[in-house]
């Protein structure tokens, strides 16, 4: 949206060339004029009074007339100007000239464009500018992902300063909880509806949730990535199916059992068949994860045989009889191997 563009140096007096002697001298000489103090109620030099303290303000300071001065010399006071593409903000001090009117005192929309600062009378109006979007991590766990729904979630984002309602300023100090900026890095809870079928790296969008928009533009999006919290169980493989290890027991894999398995909504029954070698993968149909149409992967079992780490007198004399007497040579296929 365009503002309209202020010649400073008209507004002063001066030419483009001035030196900052001759510019405070003008100023001096308008600001004596102008007061409000010698113009009690007269509203034309109140508007006067502003305009000349923002054009000084301006070409005061070397950093910010060179700024204004690369919009080039072409512009007349009060024509329709746009911000060059790429016109990057700056975050400015207004210094004490902000108390001049208190609450109700405001620099122009011009200003505002190229100098970042936000006036305070005209929210709104001119030149609105969304807030930026912001993308940050969530960590979820395996059951968060799965259940879906609500769930509060930490997240730092920049946030307008409630101390001062981002205007910088509280009274006549710089506003010391966001040292005059009038926005701050602030943790964040939110309540956030969890989706269906989330997965790792998934984004979540919460419109509106970004950084707030200046002068009054809409506030921007929050993006919310999901990082998976490894999980003490579970291990998730391709999209939705879920692998467990599982320990067995030596004659549990020689005999067969029906054993309890933990699946992601609780223990359910398994069978184990007769002879299963270690490392042998048993599926669990629909026991993965909830996709986003609430039908389920699969679990899978990855079965382990793990032997007793401190075996009982009794036990080692049973495992000694089965070696004594067992025909089994695990490694037979090797005979003649040459190794
Ligand atoms: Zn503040």
């Amino acid at each position: 949206m365009a503002v309209k563009y202020k010649d400073y140096y008209e507004l002063l007096g001066v030419p483009r060339t001035a030196t900052l002697e001759e510019i405070k001298k003008a100023y001096r000489r308008l600001a004596r004029k102008y007061h409000p103090d010698v113009n009690p109620g007269d509203p034309t030099a109140e508007e006067k009074f502003k305009e000349i303290n923002e054009a000084y303000t301006v070409l005061s300071d070397p950093e910010k007339r060179r700024r204004y001065d690369q919009l080039g010399a072409h512009w007349r006071d009060g024509m329709d100007f746009t911000p060059p593409p790429g016109w990057e903000r700056v975050e400015v001090d207004l210094g004490d000239l902000g108390d001049l009117f208190g609450e109700g005192f405001g620099f122009s929309d011009f200003f505002a464009t190229l100098f970042g600062a936000r006036p305070r009378t005209r929210a709104g109006t001119g030149f609105t500018m969304k807030g930026r979007d912001v993308e940050t991590e969530i960590a979820l766990s395996l059951a968060d992902i799965h259940r879906g729904g609500p769930k509060t979630v930490t997240v730092e984002r920049v946030e307008e300063c409630p101390e001062c309602h981002g205007t910088g300023r509280q009274g006549s100090r710089v506003c010391p909880a966001c040292g005059g900026r009038g926005r701050r890095r602030r943790e964040k809870k939110l309540e956030v509806d969890l989706p269906l079928g989330l997965r790792a790296g998934s984004v979540i969008r919460l419109a509106g949730q970004g950084e707030p928009g200046a002068r009054g533009g809409p506030a921007g999006d929050l993006y919310l990535k999901v990082r998976l919290e490894p999980d003490r169980l579970f291990r998730p493989v391709g999209e939705d199916d879920l692998e467990l290890e599982l320990p067995l027991a030596p004659w549990e894999a020689i005999l067969g059992a029906r054993v309890r398995v933990p699946t992601i909504e609780g223990a359910v029954e398994m069978t184990i068949p007769p002879g299963t070698q270690g490392g042998q993968r048993l599926r669990l149909r629909g026991q993965g994860l909830r996709r986003r149409d609430g039908t389920r992967g699969d679990q899978y079992v990855r079965l382990k045989i793990v032997v007793p780490p401190s075996p009982t007198e009794r036990e080692r004399e049973l495992f000694a009889r089965l070696a004594r007497e067992a025909a089994f040579d695990p490694r037979r296929e090797m005979a003649g191997g040459g190794r």
